[in-house]
């Protein structure tokens, strides 16, 4: 074991993969058992640094961590569960594919600010397969009068899973990579219906990230306070943070 990957396992919390299933065409719920969880003070919306190029001499410092968010955390278990999507077919998706229960991990939690926020009235959540479980936590998470309405997209309707709970609050869409048009089209229905004070939730494909957060600022004049985007993969960029 070389000095980077004794480095990177004593700043890491570690723990150990109790389940793996595959919950979709495309997606793996893995649950991960951690001391680190017991006192770890948890906001919804944090995610985890993964590591999943560890011990692999000819993978890169950069190509060793994958970001993912937390879905579900349990602290009487010390468990929490994260739902890796494959498409990208990266080092994270070759990790996913090949670990198995009591495969040892590690991680580093992560804060960022897409988080759940319960000062609106009513919700949009927006967001492809790698940001459905990240939605699924905020909007478990926020109290329960609040009207939500959402744009889930895939290419594939056999690639969307169930909230951990076995719910379905979101509404799935199949529509082609980058859909920004497609998905105003459909806004431009569910954006009156909307009541009180609204905030929108985006995430994934940064290009849908960046088209929309313009849409709300600029056609719709909505305040930077109300719009809560996070770019979670570039299509010219490899593990974005
Ligand atoms: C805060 C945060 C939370 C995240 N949470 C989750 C999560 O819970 N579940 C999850 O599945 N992903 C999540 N992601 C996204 C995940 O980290 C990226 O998809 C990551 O790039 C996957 O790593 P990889 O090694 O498989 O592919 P990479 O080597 O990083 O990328 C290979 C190629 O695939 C493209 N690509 C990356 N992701 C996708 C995608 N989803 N669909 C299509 N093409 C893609 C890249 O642009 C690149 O061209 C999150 C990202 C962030 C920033």
């Amino acid at each position: 074991m070389g000095l980077v990957e004794t480095i990177i396992k004593k700043v890491l919390e570690k723990g150990i993969i109790l389940t793996k299933t595959k919950i979709s065409d495309s997606v793996y719920k893995i649950q991960i058992k951690s001391d680190a969880v017991i006192n770890y003070d948890f906001v919804p919306g944090h995610f985890l640094r993964l590591g999943v190029g560890i011990d692999q001499d000819e993978i890169s410092l950069k190509d060793k961590v994958r970001s993912y968010s937390v879905w579900d955390i349990n602290k009487e278990n010390s468990t929490i569960a994260i739902a890796i999507a494959t498409h990208s077919k990266g080092i994270g998706t070759k990790w996913v594919e090949t670990c198995k229960p009591n495969d040892t991990v590690y991680f580093k939690w992560k804060k960022g600010k897409f988080l759940v926020d319960d000062s609106a009235d009513s919700y949009l959540m927006i967001g492809d397969l790698s940001a459905l479980s990240h939605l699924y936590i905020i909007s478990r998470n926020l109290s329960d009068n609040k009207q939500i309405e959402s744009i889930i997209y895939s290419e594939n309707m056999d690639d969307f899973f169930l909230d951990i709970t076995g719910a379905k609050p979101f509404d799935f869409y199949e529509m082609s990579q980058n859909p920004s048009n497609a998905i105003i089209e459909k806004l431009e229905g569910i954006i009156p219906k909307l009541k009180g004070n609204t905030m929108v939730y985006i995430a994934g494909d940064s290009r849908v990230c960046v088209a929309l957060t313009n849409y709300f600022r600029k056609e719709l004049n909505w305040a930077t306070k109300q719009i809560k985007t996070k770019p979670f993969w570039n299509p010219d960029k490899k593990g974005l943070e």
